[in-house]
């Protein structure tokens, strides 16, 4: 085998090895996205999602929710393929949060209990409409409970938190936030910052939209590890935010980080 012949062997190797091993890391996602939701999905394969209650929904198609979630682990990809960081934060999945949490409002509340935030600091003067599905409101009453571990200078960034369960869509858009499944709640919004409101100021005073946040990352770490997104890492940033979406923390190497780097960019609206 002469030096040519070597190099062609060798290329023709490493596209091998990177095929195999994109279709592992597909693989995986796959499999993440069934370990994210126990409760609710038995099993999903390269075709469908198949729910714990016996039906199944197809994930084939450029624009199902698979292939978004997929864009959004490969984000390095995305980025050359000119999918832009909105196309991949602000997709809201919609069939597949009404198939777990509900279809109508009506549905969705026949699965909502009151939680009470923070009971052992703010009595129970803050009752939150929570979720069931997929233990969400246990997930809620362990933080609230750890939040009451932390020193009360944090107290003030968790009082008189901005709600919980809401019927709506997302402000400006045609798709139901996340509040709307009774899994998304807004801690106080005097200390959020939110890009829209900042759009507004900047129109009003010519500065120049940046990215700022002053909620303490002790109180992120504290929903995070409950497998609740934080608006504030989001490009387009929402500071008092937090859903939960175990499905976007993965122990995948790199693919974490590449999510937690999206902290701190500026949003050039
Ligand atoms: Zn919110």
């Amino acid at each position: 085998m002469d030096m040519s012949q070597l190099f062609r062997h060798s290329l023709l190797l490493v596209s091998l090895c990177c095929c195999l091993s994109a279709k592992a890391a597909t693989d995986i996602e796959l499999q993440y996205l069934k370990d994210a939701y126990p409760a609710t999905i038995q099993d999903v394969s390269s075709k469908a999602i198949n729910w714990q209650d016996g039906s199944s929904m197809p994930v084939s198609g450029s624009n199902s929710f698979f292939s978004k979630i997929s864009r959004f682990f490969r984000r390095n990809d995305a980025m050359e393929a000119g999918i832009s960081i909105r196309d991949l934060q602000c997709d809201s999945y919609e069939p597949f949060f009404k198939k777990m949490y509900g279809g109508s409002l009506s549905s969705v509340r026949k699965n909502l209990v009151t939680v009470y935030w923070m009971p052992k600091v703010f009595g129970k003067r803050y009752p939150l409409l929570i979720t069931t599905v997929n233990g969400v409101d246990k997930k809620i009453q362990r933080i609230s409970a750890e939040l009451e571990k932390l020193p009360p200078s944090y107290y003030k960034f968790l009082d008189h938190p901005g709600g919980s369960f809401y019927w709506r869509n997302v402000k400006n858009e045609k798709y139901l936030s996340a509040h709307s499944f009774g899994i998304a709640m807004d801690i106080n919004s005097h200390y959020g910052s939110y890009w829209l409101w900042d759009r507004e100021k900047s129109r009003n005073t010519g500065v120049k939209l940046a990215y700022h946040n002053n909620i303490p990352m002790k109180i992120v770490e504290i929903f995070e590890q409950e497998g609740f997104l934080w608006g504030g890492r989001w490009y387009f940033y929402d500071t008092m935010h937090f859903e939960y979406r175990p499905e976007l923390f993965t122990h995948l190497p790199g693919i974490g980080l590449a999510y937690h780097n999206q902290l701190g960019q500026r949003c050039e609206v």
